[in-house]
């Protein structure tokens, strides 16, 4: 069996670690902090950590490798040509690469948006998407470092993977996502029927991720900018918090995507 784990750090963010319990190893993807991580490794994991993945440099994601690479004597892995940014590198990877983990197989997908050297992970056997914070459930990040047309390869890339893949993202930000995404999609039922499942899990404290790629295609607003109709319904919606959305853009993916992202930076709840 390949399990995932959800590990919740710091004020909003998860780790995710990846145990195969035939070959018994452990690898955790962003480890932000090292001890709650730490905690769940002895009591469930054996103790063990072989593998660290970084999708990115901020530390909110890496704070942790240096103290569990320290304690465990695990292996650093994140993207080669932001290895300056990453500490304690082990290992560069380029984009494409494959990571065989006993009998999982960790595929290295371009991410970039966030960060310029954002990178994800996805593995085969259990179907996860790690993706950082390239996208989130009902959202994706800011763009920091990255161009909207290199943010909007990424949303394609992502959500070309299978109808179940597992979105297994870097923080838990979907309720407040939720709000922007009913803003600007108020008539999407699909959409009204995770948010009600979203507020019942939070409300019993749970993660409302991993979530299917299935339904951020449907739900996610950030995943729709080639979605004709959806661009022009939302034109009214971005305008009245004094984004433009020209007709001549939207049939242009990236100059909605744009538009989406400025709305959402500017959006108070
Ligand atoms: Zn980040
Ligand atoms: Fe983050």
């Amino acid at each position: 069996m390949i399990t995932i784990t959800a590990v919740p750090i710091l004020e909003d963010n998860y780790a995710w670690l990846v145990h195969d319990s035939v070959k018994r190893l452990t690898a955790v993807v962003d480890p932000g902090e090292a001890e709650p991580i730490a905690a769940v490794i002895d009591r469930d994991f054996g103790g063990r950590l072989e593998v660290i993945l970084n999708t990115h440099h901020h530390s909110d994601h890496t704070g942790g490798n240096l103290a569990l690479k320290a304690r465990y004597g695990s292996k650093i892995f994140g993207f080669g040509a932001d290895s300056a940014r990453l500490p304690g590198l082990d290992y560069g990877f380029v984009i494409g690469e494959r990571l065989y983990f006993g009998r999982e197989e960790f595929t290295v997908l371009d991410c970039r948006g966030h960060t310029s050297g954002h990178i994800g992970f996805y593995s085969r056997l259990s179907e996860g998407l790690f993706c950082g914070d390239a996208l989130f459930s009902l959202g994706c990040g800011r763009l920091f470092e990255g161009t909207a047309a290199e943010a909007w390869q990424t949303m394609i890339r992502l959500r070309d993977y299978a109808a179940i893949t597992r979105v297994c993202c870097g923080h838990e930000y979907t309720a407040s996502n939720g709000v922007f995404a009913q803003f600007v999609d108020p008539d999407n039922k699909a959409l009204r029927l995770r948010l009600a499942e979203v507020s019942r899990l939070r409300a019993q404290g749970l993660a409302t991720v991993p979530s299917r790629i299935i339904e951020e295609r449907q739900i996610n607003p950030f995943l729709r900018a080639d979605d004709g109709d959806f661009a022009r319904r939302i034109v009214p919606r971005l305008a009245q918090i004094g984004v433009e959305l020209l007709p001549s853009d939207l049939d242009d993916p990236v100059a909605v995507f744009a538009a989406l992202r400025r709305a959402k930076d500017v959006f108070k709840p």
